[in-house]
């Protein structure tokens, strides 16, 4: 049996019908964008690998720096004991944040970053008998596959078995400059129960890469700021460099309470999770009484492999080279985006830095299950580009050491794909 074989004996793949899976490429190596299958063919990975690649597949500095730390100390329990890699990735890490966040909780992935950040607010509110409990979250929000998690994201085709078991959370639709009052409005009627807002704050991803305007969420934010609502901040995706400043947050006005990060922030080389808070929920935890402690942890709470992985991702991305690269990459986008623009088959261009996304008219309405995606990714991979649209909604978010030559190769072949098809 080949590899694909063997898989199919063995393995249950993530977010696939595997009744009506296509058959999967076994991957055996990858290096900088590329990613090489068992029979030689090299894929451009212009998704990131599920948007966690930063500075490429299998990067040197980050392998040399993680081969050290397993030979030095793999694994420790993170109560009772801390280490220099858990030390030094929380130092650096607040550094570039708001100044707010004084606090980092580790994690494993991005839902269980959003699960802290959501027990963070609920005890925060519960430890000062505080009566509030209700979630304020974004239609279309993803914050991931958790209970918690999905419970704060969009009610959809994901969690529709699920719906009965998920708490309850007010939904209201992304701010925009003509909304903006009756959101008000509406968040005033309720403020009294409501204990904080989740966001993905500039990019809903999930939902298909929708985008909304800085100035709008900053205003949205000091509204809640004023009417005492806790803000988490979920930059899961946002966060490393994606939207062309290092975190939304640096596009912001306003600061949030809680942060979430994963995905990019090793680099896509290990998985794990980062919650970030203010003084002021640290301190609602603090007391003599034990009840009030956060009882939330993981095995694997800041492994210190993981966290080494993170620092060298961090050193990479803060150097002037990758900078330079990420503006490079938003800069080469903006021209693209004046050419599909005025594409017969293409609609609602959007762009936010290094991410950029447009919707294929097709005769169906936009939506996850809209069959001309699967068509077009396995154009896409045939020409050697990993490109996975959301439904008819097709994007880039490429890893930050493409060259201009390469994302010219990836255009040509869109507008060669859109031409055809
Ligand atoms: C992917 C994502 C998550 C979930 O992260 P996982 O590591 O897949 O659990 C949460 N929030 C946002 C904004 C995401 O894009």
């Amino acid at each position: 049996m080949n590899l694909s074989e063997r898989d199919k004996a063995v393995n249950w793949h993530p977010y696939t019908q595997m009744k009506t899976a296509d058959d999967i490429i076994p991957i055996v190596r990858g290096e900088g964008i590329y990613l090489f299958d068992d029979q030689g063919n090299k894929y451009i990975d212009a998704v990131s690998s599920w948007w966690v690649t930063l500075h490429g597949h299998a990067h040197p500095h980050i392998a040399k720096r993680v081969s050290e730390q397993l030979n030095t100390l793999e694994q420790v329990i993170f109560a009772g004991f801390t280490h220099e890699p858990a030390v030094q990735l929380s130092e650096n890490l607040l550094k570039l944040l708001p100044e707010n966040q004084k606090k980092v909780f580790y994690s494993d992935n991005g839902s269980t970053a959003v699960e802290v950040a959501l027990k963070m607010c609920i005890q925060y509110a519960y430890n000062q008998k505080s009566k509030k409990t209700k979630i304020l979250a974004l239609k279309n929000a993803y914050h991931g596959d958790t209970f918690g998690a999905m419970s704060v994201s969009g009610r959809s085709a994901w969690t529709q078995p699920f719906s009965e078991m998920l708490f309850e959370v007010v939904f209201i639709d992304a701010p925009t400059s003509q909304n903006l009052d009756s959101l008000k409005a509406f968040i005033k009627n309720i403020s009294d129960e409501i204990v904080c807002f989740i966001y993905e704050p500039l990019i809903q991803g999930a939902a298909g890469m929708l985008m909304h305007k800085a100035e709008d969420l900053s205003e949205l934010m000091k509204f809640c700021r004023e009417q005492n609502i806790l803000m988490i901040q979920d930059e899961v995706f946002t966060g490393f460099g994606r939207t062309g400043k290092l975190f939304a947050a640096n596009h912001l006005s306003e600061q949030p309470d809680i942060m979430c990060f994963s995905k990019g922030l090793t680099g896509g080389t290990m998985p794990m999770g980062i919650t970030t808070c203010s003084q002021e929920i640290f301190d609602a935890f603090l007391s003599e009484d034990q009840y009030k402690t956060l009882f939330h942890g993981h095995s694997f709470t800041a492994n210190p492999i993981a966290c080494t992985a993170a620092i060298a991702s961090m050193e990479l991305l803060l150097k002037e080279e990758t900078l330079q690269s990420i503006d490079l990459i938003a800069e080469k986008h903006s021209g693209f985006v004046k050419i599909l623009e005025h594409h017969p088959k293409v609609q609602n261009v959007r762009q936010t830095g290094t991410i950029l996304a447009w919707e294929i008219i097709t005769s169906h309405q936009t939506s996850y299950f809209n069959n001309v995606g699967k068509l077009l990714y396995k154009e896409f991979l045939k020409r050697g580009v990993i490109l996975r649209p959301l439904g008819n909604v097709m994007y880039l978010v490429p890893p930050y050491c493409i060259t201009s030559e390469e994302l010219d190769f990836i255009y040509h072949q869109i507008t060669d794909v859109l031409d055809q098809f």
